[in-house]
This record gives C-alpha cells, structure tokens and sequence, in this order.
C-alpha cells in the first residue's frame, strides 16, 4: 500500500473539500480544528490542513504528495513545478477588478493604484492592456482600500458580488474564472504512480 499525503486549503476549500473526501473515503480521522496533520479514513492516505497560499509549496517540494488548491493561488504562485490534473469544479468563484460605485472612473490618464493579494496576477493583467498600474499588496480586506483613497481599483475574489454591493463598489471587469484544482508533485507522479493514478480516476469519475 503507498502512503499518500494531501495538502488541503483551509477555509472555504476544505469545506468544499470534505463532501469529495468523504465520497473518496478518505474523511480526516481527526480534529481538523485543531490538528495541522490528521490521518484519513484510508490508512494509506494522510492529510495536511495549511494555509490556502501554502498549498503550492508544500506540494512543490514534496512534503505532500498533492494537494488542493485554488486557481488563483496557482496562477499567483506559478504552477509549472506542478502538475494540474483536475479541476474540482468546487469553491467557484472569479478574479475580478473593482472600482467605487459614485467614484471618478480612473481614467487611464494617472497610473492607477490597485489593491490587491494577487500582484502577480494583477501585474500581468494590466501589462498585457498596457497600461502601467501601482500595486499595493493587501493581506485581506481589499473592499476597504478604495474607501479610504488607498487604492483607485481593487482585484479580489467575487463570488455573489455581496461584499463588494455591501462596500459600495462594482465590478469593472472579470479577469478569469476560478475553481480549486488538484494538484500533483512531479516526482510523486513519476514514483507513485499507480496509487496516484488509482486516485485522480476516482477523483476525476466524481467530479465529471
Ligand atoms: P488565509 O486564511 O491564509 O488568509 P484565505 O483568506 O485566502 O486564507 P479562504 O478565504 O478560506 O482563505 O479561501 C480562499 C480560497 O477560496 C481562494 O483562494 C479561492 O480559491 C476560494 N474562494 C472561493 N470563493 C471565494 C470567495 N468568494 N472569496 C474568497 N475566496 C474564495
Ligand atoms: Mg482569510
């Protein structure tokens, strides 16, 4: 039996993440409150509960074997030390720049200020427009940045658009849809390759 280990997002993707766990059989056999590590229902198959931005690292460098993951985390990250196998299709959201709803639209004229926890993403966004933007890196809390003249523009997760409404701002444009992914190490899939295979088939047949 080959022990696999799977880094999970905290948060919301876990949420979504226990339903297909569950389905897998692999359920944490455990506190995922309160334990970094848990065991899963397969004794083969051992779960690491981390910070949603750290999955790609972790899988990375092969402290787990895959991992669960965010299409904008990956796109932030920069996934080419990964393989991206399966789009799981849950924690659905978008990728989107907001603006103040009474607020002068910036006009292209100034270098617009954009807050934001993607500046990767956000850098590459606009290049490819060419226009030149500042961006100020946020840990949270985007929707306040524009408020309190921090920021001309935000670029945030927008799912029902509630926070943004309840903030008073409005969504300009999408950048790119998202959806959490499943994600594999390179040498895990070379060495570990029929119980990963094994895996993403039972995935892949759930999610389809
Ligand atoms: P941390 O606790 O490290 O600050 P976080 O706040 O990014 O992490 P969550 O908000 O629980 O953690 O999860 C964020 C992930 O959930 C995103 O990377 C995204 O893929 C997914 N997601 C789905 N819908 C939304 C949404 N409406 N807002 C934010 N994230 C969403
Ligand atoms: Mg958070």
């Amino acid at each position: 039996m080959t022990a696999l280990t799977i880094a999970l997002s905290k948060g919301r993707i876990l949420e979504e993440s226990l339903p297909l766990l569950a389905k897998l059989g692999l359920d944490p056999a455990g506190d995922i409150d309160r334990l970094l590590r848990v065991p899963s229902r397969d004794k083969a198959v051992s779960l690491l509960i981390v910070r949603p931005a750290d999955v790609p690292t972790y899988v990375e460098h092969g402290a787990a074997d895959l991992g669960i993951v965010g299409k904008d985390v990956l796109m932030e990250h920069g996934g080419a030390a990964l393989y991206e196998p399966l789009d799981l299709g849950i924690a659905r959201c978008r990728l989107s720049v907001a603006a103040k709803k009474d607020g002068p639209r910036p006009d292209g004229v100034q270098r617009l200020r954009i807050a934001t926890k993607y500046p990767a993403i956000t850098r590459r966004h606009f290049a490819a427009k060419g226009e030149q933007v500042e961006i100020i890196k946020l840990y949270g809390s985007m929707e306040l940045a524009p408020l309190v003249g921090l920021a001309d523009l935000i670029v945030d997760l927008v799912a029902t658009g509630g926070t943004l409404k309840a903030n008073g701002l409005v969504e300009i444009e999408t950048i790119c849809q998202v959806t959490s992914r499943m994600v594999v190490n390179k040498a895990a899939m070379k060495m570990k390759h029929a119980a990963i295979q094994s895996l993403l088939a039972r995935v892949a047949a759930l999610v389809k």
